[in-house]
């Protein structure tokens, strides 16, 4: 295969170029030429209509179907794990070069299709252009470092050569891998958990979130076209409650893969743990879930830049992010000036549907999101001062404004639990030690930032600030593949940091093998 050049984070289209903007035009006119398409399921090579069947939506405009799914059920779930054991033994065993070259092809695929993937997520995940763009170049990301990390773990690993032996450590695949992601990075999180499983020689059930199960198809298809065998990995979409248990529970299931909520990812945890008949390892668990991510403000910082990053890292996908923004905690001594600048530029941002690139945030992904962030936005309420947006949009689809309640007390509801919508809470510190104190009362350990010009301020946070992502003097969205590998700690998951060195680990398991020579 010879040398990769060397990883580069995917570059992102500028949408102000008039040539950009007219290539994302057409791309979002030849998708919505596709909408309303009926998708069935794959299972090893088989096309398979249930009759049950899923319309996946366009929550900026609610009228329109994105696709129409046919759902699977329990009998079918277990049926894609006992294939996925069956082909185990083959794909186990194709060799690592062989599964990067495809992982490569796919990236390319991804690249050629980029807009076109854009387009998806801003008609099904309500995903502005830039927001689309950052989702669909991750996922290339995710492709193109993962292939180079495969090449490096399928490569001669260290170890103390004794006298009189040859001694090594080779990396194997696990076995059946259930990936479960979330609707909210459709495309780069459910793309960094199938292809980390799939080149590390694992077979896969992949279950993709109700809410966006087109864009999961389209990968699919990416897949087969890059060459992946079709009994590498099945697409089953389905109801999480219907058979998110059976894939979990199968005897066969080596490992689960999620991410998405706190108490699914803690079910699943559980569920995992009791070992079924005829089971004979324990299932690995690589759970991420929720956030409730803080930014600090000390009193010696710089407001605007503050100000500009609170906001982007709030309301950015309207809030929808598990590294948001969903407290700022400010110094009283910038305390006032903070909250003012605050709402008045959250009251100056621009809501409508995803496709116009005139407004800054899009819908929230449903009914069921909208209703209980506005239930939450109603708390917040009382439980502190309401300075900017507190009510829906009026539209088509599912719009909320940007909401920012100050005063807010450690023990109020909207402090602790997370909210996953455009709400932020703004609390109160008597200083920069009371400030981490607030910051780290949370059960979530996902991200952090801090807006500060003391370094020994900064040096205390980064010793005491429990996050798995602590960014200073910048937003605390954003990471980047290779640069900020991902993933918390506490209840925010097993911190596996996704996009990174250790990431392709989780995947596999080491053998040992000691040879007498002489
Ligand atoms: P969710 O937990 O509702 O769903 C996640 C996935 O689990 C979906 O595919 C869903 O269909 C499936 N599921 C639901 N019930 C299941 C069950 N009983 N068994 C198996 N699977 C089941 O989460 P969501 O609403 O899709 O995503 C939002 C959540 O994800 C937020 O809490 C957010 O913080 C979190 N998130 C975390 C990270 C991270 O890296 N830590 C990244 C993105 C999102």
């Amino acid at each position: 295969m010879g040398n990769l050049p060397e990883f580069r984070n995917e570059p992102y289209a500028d949408f102000s170029q008039p040539a950009n903007r007219q290539a994302m035009e057409a791309a979002l006119e030849s998708v919505r030429a596709r909408f309303g398409r009926e998708y069935r399921l794959r299972i090893g090579g088989e096309f398979l209509a249930t009759g049950d069947t899923l319309n996946s939506l366009n929550p900026s405009n609610t009228k329109q179907v994105v696709g129409v799914h046919h759902k699977a059920n329990a009998a079918l779930a277990t049926r894609a794990v006992e294939n996925a054991s069956e082909y185990f033994s083959r794909w186990s065993r194709t060799p690592a070069e062989e599964r990067v070259r495809l992982l490569l092809d796919a990236a390319r695929i991804l690249r050629r299709r980029k807009l076109e993937f854009d387009a998806w997520l801003v008609y099904e995940a309500g995903k502005t252009w830039p927001e689309a763009e950052a989702d669909v170049s991750e996922a290339i990301d995710f492709c193109e470092y993962y292939a180079r990390e495969m090449l490096r773990l399928a490569g001669p690993q260290k170890v103390v050569q004794l006298p009189g032996e040859h001694d090594e450590l080779v990396y194997l695949p696990l076995g059946v891998g259930v990936v479960i992601p979330p609707w909210n990075f459709p495309l780069a999180i459910l793309v960094g958990m199938t292809v980390a499983a799939l080149v590390t020689g694992n077979t896969v059930v992949l279950k993709p979130s109700s809410e966006t199960p087109t864009i999961a198809a389209q990968f699919a298809e990416v897949l087969l076209e890059a060459g992946f065998p079709e009994a590498s990995f099945t697409l089953l979409t389905g109801s999480g409650a219907a058979v998110g248990d059976v894939l979990v529970q199968h005897p066969k299931t080596r490992f689960i893969c999620f991410t998405g909520s706190r108490d699914v990812g803690l079910r699943i945890n559980e569920l995992a743990a009791k070992p079924q008949k005829g089971q004979v390892w324990i299932k690995r668990v690589i759970v991420e879930m929720g956030g409730k991510d803080a930014i600090i403000v000390d009193a010696d910082s710089d407001l605007e830049k503050a100000v500009d990053g609170v906001l982007a890292s709030a309301f950015g996908y309207q809030g929808q992010k598990c590294s948001a923004c969903s407290r700022a905690i400010v110094d009283a001594k910038v305390y006032d000036p903070f909250v003012e600048k605050l709402a008045q530029k959250a009251q100056a941002l621009q809501v409508g549907p995803s496709d116009d690139p005139r407004f800054y945030m899009g819908p929230v992904i449903s009914e069921g999101a909208r209703k209980t962030i506005l239930q939450y936005i109603e708390t917040g309420k009382k439980e502190g001062r309401l300075v900017a947006g507190g009510s829906a949009v009026p539209g088509d689809g599912y719009f909320i404004a940007p909401t920012v309640i100050a005063d807010i007390e450690p023990a109020a509801r909207i402090f602790q639990e997370e909210i996953f919508g455009p709400v932020l809470a703004v609390s109160k510190a008597r200083n920069f030690e009371h400030a981490l104190e607030l910051a780290n009362d949370s059960e979530y350990g996902l991200t952090g930032a801090v807006f500060s010009n003391n370094p020994e301020h900064l040096r205390q946070a980064q010793e005491q600030f429990h996050v798995g992502n602590l960014y200073f003097n910048r937003k605390c969205t954003g990471a980047m593949v290779g640069a900020h590998p991902f993933g918390g700690f506490n209840m925010s998951g097993t911190d596996s940091k996704a996009g990174g060195p250790d990431y392709l680990l989780l995947f596999l398991q080491a053998k040992s093998i000691a040879r007498k020579v002489g």
